[in-house]
């Protein structure tokens, strides 16, 4: 009976264990990198945060590697410091949220409380942001308070123009939100 006890006792923990990893999965965002002085993804000189995960698998997609929610490391308050120091500097005009996909559920709360907190820091610092997700799908996430630039939709391979800027395909939006805020504040 002891046995049977303390292995009913085992196998709670093991669950609780279990809950526990799954939630810690779910709450926390991996990254794969931070550069620190970007021109190719988005307006002016940037930092760029390339997180992990994504599920959109578009074809040919240029970053693979980077849809895998475990790949990379932990985004870790260490994470966020360095990121503020880049942002620091007067000629950095924005940050730039892409990887992997920035609103894959995973990732949405970590880059909500990131975003938020680079607005109250750095207010005339610009947000981009690139999703597989189109904007109507996305539109009414809180993060959206907070970034001024949404790149949306997945690549598509067949609509790939070289021509455009900032996106690969032609389905692909650069769409202006702080444009849209301010029309909505002279209402
Ligand atoms: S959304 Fe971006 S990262 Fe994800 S599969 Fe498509 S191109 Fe790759």
């Amino acid at each position: 009976m002891v046995e049977l006890c303390m292995q009913i006792i085992n196998f709670k923990n093991l669950k609780i264990e279990k809950v526990c990893n799954l939630k810690i999965q779910e709450v926390n965002m991996n990254y794969i990198r931070i550069d620190d002085f970007d021109m190719l993804n988005g307006e002016g000189i940037g930092v760029v945060l390339w997180v992990a995960g994504c599920n959109h698998n578009c074809e040919e997609c240029h970053n693979p590697e980077t849809w895998d929610q475990n790949a990379g490391q932990l985004f870790t308050d260490k994470s966020k410091q360095e990121i503020f120091q880049y942002l620091n500097k007067d000629y950095i005009h924005r940050i730039t949220f892409t990887g992997g996909d920035p609103l894959f559920p995973n990732n949405r709360d970590t880059l909500t409380k990131l975003a938020k907190e680079i607005k109250e820091i750095f207010p005339d610092k610009k947000i981009w942001c690139y999703t597989g997700y189109l904007y109507e799908q996305v539109k009414d996430l809180p993060i959206m308070n907070y970034i001024d630039v949404l790149i949306d939709g997945p690549y598509v391979k067949k609509l790939r123009d070289v021509s455009l800027h900032w996106v690969g395909s032609s389905n692909q939006k650069v769409i202006k939100l702080y444009d849209q805020r301010s029309s909505e504040d002279h209402c």
